[in-house]
């Protein structure tokens, strides 16, 4: 395939724009071949009349024709071959085992989701039967049913270039769910976007979709994104990225005349507490399984344990000099791009600016290119009570390990802790019975609680969350990864007294589509006679 650097309009290209930008390969800082131009203000436009146009189709294609849409893409990403891997291998330096994994994980996501849409019950059908006899009023028949709310724009993460970008759990949610999609690619790997565009244009076509169903856009200035949140025919926003970038568009959208929800994922430090009598039997297992998770990825989760707590022992001096060996021992590898790896060089250097830090591990004299090596630090509760910026996410391999006098302050540590994605507890069955407030405190601060076990791996299922009170998220009550991720794309809406034919077949009496429904209060897959 060669790339072409253009938007994707639906079923057209289109190269209107003036600036124009390459990849560039972060593990040689070359610039790579293609020349893409950034999206225009009309061809933003272009893109969301394009995507409201086809949203009065789409919406109202069956669950079967959707779910082949979304298995379709699936294909014409397999369909890409080594091309696409070695492509984002170039724009991304992730090596290819990760990649032909983490493009496992998005066809598999864009078939869940298929399964979803076929198994119907996401659709939360509810019916209350009229009760003409009921005293002193009587009941209307009511019935409730989840409707998509239109176009979604989507903004492709640097840090998964396949399952959070173009054709990632947000786009297959948001397509599952009915609504037509506007992505802005990001724009440290656009021939991967570009390439992934094109297999979502060729599965539209091919399984008939409206034009518009999808379209893609380039950008490496603010005002593509800002254009996309600010269009007043766009209904919702999906992000995953940096703190700042996710609160801005969501101020933005907040501020339009119709505000709109915007569910940016803006990452965390998800601390992770090793209680005492787990540090004593399994050190070197948690130490070992810990650096692992730190390092993963270049340490560019959004899961990534960035704050370890323990109580301050002779055990825990131990552990933390053994931490610091496994990490001393693990490769510096090179980060997605320049600037996040000059992000992670500016954030260490704070971190050890803050009074009470001590570097504990480090990587001697300065790796490669845009390699970056492990870092653990260590500080204690009073000084992070102090300086609570310690607490804050510095994307990359890197770890503050803070420790406390005691129980109280470990306690006081998870009561000052703002929102987080995940919370880890090390710990024997003793452990969980002395620190059980533990756990009652970090359920308001996270999305995910995980005994034993480390943050990175999300798995995409049905009873995943991945989101977690601000600011991790600017939405706690959802997440974006799993099934569940489609209601953010949703609304209920209520049919009252509707005859029986203008009803949608997910709440006729018959039950066509033999979906479980709530009838008067019971989950049912029963017609209603
Ligand atoms: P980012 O700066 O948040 O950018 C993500 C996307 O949002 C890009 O398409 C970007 O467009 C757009 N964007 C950002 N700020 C915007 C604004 N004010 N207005 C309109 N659009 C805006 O994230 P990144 O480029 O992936 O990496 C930067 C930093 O984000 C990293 O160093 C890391 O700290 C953090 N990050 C966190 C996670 C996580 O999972 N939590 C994931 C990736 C990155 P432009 O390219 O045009 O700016």
């Amino acid at each position: 395939m060669t790339l072409t650097g253009q938007q994707i309009l639906g079923n057209s290209f289109s190269n209107q724009g003036k600036q124009t930008f390459t990849g560039i390969n972060p593990a040689t800082n070359d610039k790579l071949e293609t020349t893409f131009y950034e999206a225009t203000q009309a061809e933003v436009d272009q893109a969301v009349q394009l995507a409201a146009k086809a949203f009065l189709a789409y919406r109202k294609t069956s669950a079967e024709q959707k779910a082949t849409f979304l298995e379709r893409i699936a294909d014409e990403i397999m369909a890409l071959g080594d091309l696409l891997i070695k492509q984002c291998m170039a724009e991304t330096a992730l090596p290819e085992a990760r990649l032909t994994g983490e493009r496992g994980r998005t066809t598999t996501q864009l078939k869940l989701f298929a399964s979803v849409l076929r198994e119907g019950s996401w659709l939360d059908a509810r019916i209350d039967t009229a009760l003409p006899e009921r005293q002193p009023l009587p009941r209307p028949d009511i019935r409730q049913m989840h409707i998509p709310l239109g176009v979604a724009g989507i903004f492709g993460a640097s840090n998964f270039p396949f399952a959070f970008s173009v054709a990632g759990g947000d786009t297959a949610s948001a397509l599952a769910a009915g609504c037509t999609v506007v992505v802005k690619g990001h724009p440290a790997h656009p021939g991967t976007s570009e390439m992934v565009g094109r297999a979502i244009q060729k599965a539209a076509q091919a399984t008939g979709m409206p034009e518009g169903v999808f379209s893609m856009l380039h950008g490496t200035s603010h005002e593509v994104g800002m254009a996309i949140v600010t269009h007043p025919l766009v209904k919702a926003v999906g992000f995953t990225g940096s703190y700042r970038g996710g609160k801005a568009l969501f101020d933005a959208a907040a501020r339009r005349e119709e505000p709109i929800p915007v569910y940016a994922e803006m990452g965390s430090t998800n601390p992770v507490f090793i209680l005492p009598e787990a540090l004593k039997e399994r050190s070197a297992t948690i130490a070992d399984g810990l650096s692992k998770s730190v390092t993963l990825g270049v340490g560019q989760f959004c899961t990534n344990p960035g704050l370890v707590v323990s109580l301050q022992s002779e055990a825990t001096k131990n552990f933390i000099t053994k931490t610091g060996e496994y990490l001393r021992a693990i490769a510096p590898a090179t980060m997605l791009t320049p600037v996040m790896s000059q992000s992670f060089n500016k954030g260490i250097a704070h971190l050890k600016s803050v009074a009470g830090v001590e570097v504990v591990a480090e990587v001697e004299g300065k790796p490669a290119n845009n390699a970056a090596g492990a870092v653990l630090l260590q500080s204690t509760g009073k000084a992070l009570q102090q300086n609570p910026q310690l607490a804050e996410e510095v994307f990359g391999p890197s770890t503050v390990y803070i420790t406390c006098d005691t129980k109280e302050e470990i306690l006081e540590t998870a009561r000052n802790l703002k929102g987080h994605l995940t919370a880890t507890l090390h710990a024997t069955p003793k452990d969980l019975e002395e620190y059980k407030e533990l756990i009652d405190i970090l359920e308001n601060k996270v999305g995910r609680l995980l005994i034993n076990g480390y943050p990175t791996g999300v798995e995409v299922g049905y009873a995943m969350v991945h989101g977690g009170p601000y600011p991790a998220t600017t939405d706690s009550r959802s997440t974006s990864v799993g099934t569940a991720a489609i209601k953010r794309f949703a609304r209920p809406v209520c049919y009252q007294d509707f005859p029986a034919v203008l009803l949608p077949d997910a709440l006729k009496n018959e039950n066509p589509l033999h979906i479980w429904r709530m009838v008067n209060g019971a989950w049912s897959k029963e017609p209603i006679l």
